[in-house]
């Protein structure tokens, strides 16, 4: 029986595990509902996916020596209880394994940190309670995001964090703040994502978006706090 449900596979990437070829597993299920989701099919944890997991392994097979990695992507992958048997079967082929979360449910992830090799993290406003249920649609818990990052920090695993600059959402402010929280919890690499358009916003954001990730004194300090910052367009 399929470990997992699985909404997607892209089976080549660089961008998405630091200097590794990873495919890369879209994982049903968000509950989470962000306003800038450019994955909005992979929210419902019970649609109809048809890729079958023994398949992916079966492909997994013929790429030994190509790719380096696996990452669990979503939706969110910690929604899915069957993410550590499906780690584990890629282990066993002996391949590193990558996480993207947004550190949703903390009891969980403190069981599935053991087996990861790297974790991205969002962080995707202020950690405070109001401003992450906006972004989150409503739904979102900061103090649950906060576990799972001191979770992640205290692994000593290999991380990111970064955040999705929609002006919609954040001003240069929130940026400052993020930063300083982040850098106060010894992050060491942080990234700023430019915001890509999603359907439903009629206005310019996009645009908006580069002169939050452009805005040069922002920058010099983000890369004064931390020892890895880059900008992502
Ligand atoms: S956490 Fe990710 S997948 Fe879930 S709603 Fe937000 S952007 Fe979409």
């Amino acid at each position: 029986m399929s470990p997992i449900r699985i909404g997607g596979i892209e089976k080549f990437s660089i961008v998405d595990f630091p200097n590794k070829m990873a495919s890369v597993v879209f994982m049903q299920g968000c509950p989470w509902k962000c306003p800038f989701c450019h994955n909005v099919q992979l929210q419902d944890v019970n649609a109809e996916t048809n890729i079958v997991w023994h398949k992916f392994i079966d492909f997994l097979n013929t790429r030994k020596g190509i790719l380096d990695a696996v990452v669990f992507s979503g939706g969110e992958p910690l929604v899915q209880k069957g993410l550590i048997d499906a780690i584990k079967d890629v282990k066993a082929l002996r391949f590193e394994v990558g996480l993207h979360t947004g550190g949703y449910r903390p009891e969980f992830f403190s069981e599935v940190i053991e087996f990861v090799d790297w974790v991205g993290f969002d962080i995707k406003a202020p950690l405070e309670e109001d401003r992450y249920k906006i972004v989150t649609g409503g739904v979102g818990d900061v103090e649950k995001v906060k576990e799972s990052l001191n979770i992640l920090i205290e692994s000593g695993k290999s991380f990111e964090c970064r955040t999705t600059c929609d002006p919609r959402f954040l001003d240069i402010e929130d940026l400052y703040k993020i930063a300083d929280t982040l850098k106060g919890l010894g992050v060491k690499e942080y990234y700023l994502q430019k915001y890509r358009k999603v359907e439903s916003d009629v206005n310019a954001s996009e645009e908006k978006s580069l002169s939050l990730v452009e805005n040069d004194e922002l920058n010099q300090y983000l890369s004064d706090c931390f020892e890895v910052f880059d900008v992502r367009k």
